[in-house]
């Protein structure tokens, strides 16, 4: 079909339209049954609603990357439009999961969504462009562009505080608060560099070994006494000393997806069936290494009991019930459920153990499923066409 600049417009407003109504319809029952719950039990109402934020991030991440292999399949737009239309359907996507954002962090505003769609979406659409921009041939051309990004994940992971703080603000960090980092730093022996603070609605706390920061959320320093505080900080103490090898995991695992890089040529060279092990890899990686990471998780959380195992309880404690995550969650995942930490800590939680929190609703398996398909088909139409002499 002729191309021209009104259907790149219409592509884009549709786009924008679906993935913004999609992630409202696939979030809203999710709000509704929060607050039917009002009054239920804090881990009640994080078992409701954790489902419904793994849909949202689903919805965000293949929505709009599917809508466009889906027009690509249907119509030959030039790669301006695909761009745009990919760009417009992500921005919808994650403008759609606003309510949801906001009922759980009532500070969420328009300037953190324009930062969650700098840092985080608009990354994840570069991974998404380059894969589908592979030659067939791995050449200089594929292995530059492989190593491109793969400098480009190292240099977010080296200053965590600028890139990967997704929705949070920087704010000044109080100096008393640096001098406690670093006397527990030097407890710890930990390669510690510094601590940074963000502005976000429930409190927590992140480690990055490879630049040897800490960052913490405003709500912990406002919510935790200063014994859970020390105990928190003493846990991600523990994480800034795990060996390079670990470090170097928690990289990989969380670039999983650039696996796909590697489709185009592989699926050139041996066909479809060479999909397989790609899929498989990049369902298998974060399987395999959330079984490692559970480990360091145990080491880290028994050196933060190690002074005050009740500080340490009741701060872990906080930080799930303000930030509504589940006790319990279907499935392994990096961390040890809440629930199994307590009791390892020697503390009985004053609540029954609830039921796992399931990990998706079907409005975020959909999705998954149709992006599945819709790479098959397009990898299958792609191969005729360059298997053509
Ligand atoms: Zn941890």
């Amino acid at each position: 079909m002729d191309w021209n600049p009104v259907l790149t417009l219409f592509c884009c407003l549709a786009a924008f339209a679906t993935g913004f109504a999609w992630n409202l319809l696939a979030t809203w029952p999710g709000i509704r049954r929060l607050r039917r719950a009002a009054d239920a039990h804090w881990s009640e109402r994080a078992r409701i609603l954790h489902p419904y934020r793994g849909a949202a991030s689903v919805v965000a991440s293949y929505v709009p990357v599917s809508m466009t292999l889906a027009l690509q399949l249907v119509a030959f737009p030039p790669m301006g439009a695909v761009a745009a239309t990919a760009c417009a359907g992500s921005a919808g996507a994650i403008l759609g999961s606003f309510p949801l954002s906001r009922a759980m962090d009532p500070t969420f505003s328009w300037s953190s969504w324009r930062v969650a769609f700098r840092f985080w979406q608009h990354p994840m659409l570069v991974v998404w462009a380059t894969v589908a921009a592979m030659p067939a041939k791995m050449g200089w051309v594929a292995w530059g562009a492989v190593a491109l990004l793969v400098a480009w994940a190292a240099f977010v992971n080296l200053d965590p505080a600028r890139f990967s703080m997704g929705h949070g603000r920087r704010i000044p960090t109080p100096p008393e608060l640096e001098a406690r980092a670093r006397a527990l730093a030097q407890e710890a022996n930990a390669p510690f560099r510094g601590i940074h603070v963000v502005r976000k609605g429930s409190p927590n706390a992140w480690a990055f070994p490879v630049s040897g920061e800490i960052v913490v959320s405003e709500e912990l320093l406002l919510r935790l006494t200063p014994a859970e505080l020390d105990a928190i900080l003493r846990h991600e103490m523990d994480h800034l000393r795990e060996p390079s090898a670990m470090t170097l995991a928690r990289i990989v695992a969380a670039q999983a997806h650039m696996v796909l890089l590697f489709a185009k040529p592989v699926v050139f060279a041996f066909g479809l069936p060479g999909l397989g092990p790609i899929l498989l890899a990049w369902v298998l990686v974060p399987v395999g290494f959330a079984r490692w990471a559970r480990r360091f998780e145990a080491r880290a959380d028994s050196h933060a009991a190690s002074v005050d195992s009740t500080a340490y309880a009741t701060g872990l404690l906080k930080i799930h019930e303000l930030g509504l995550i589940p006790a319990v969650i279907e499935g392994k995942t990096t961390h040890p459920h809440l629930y199994d930490r307590l009791l390892a800590c020697g503390v009985k939680p004053d609540f029954d153990r609830p039921k796992p929190a399931n990990v998706l609703t079907l409005g975020g398996i959909l999705p998954s499923l149709a992006f599945g398909i819709l790479v098959v088909v397009s990898l299958e139409q792609w191969l005729k066409a360059a298997r053509l002499p």
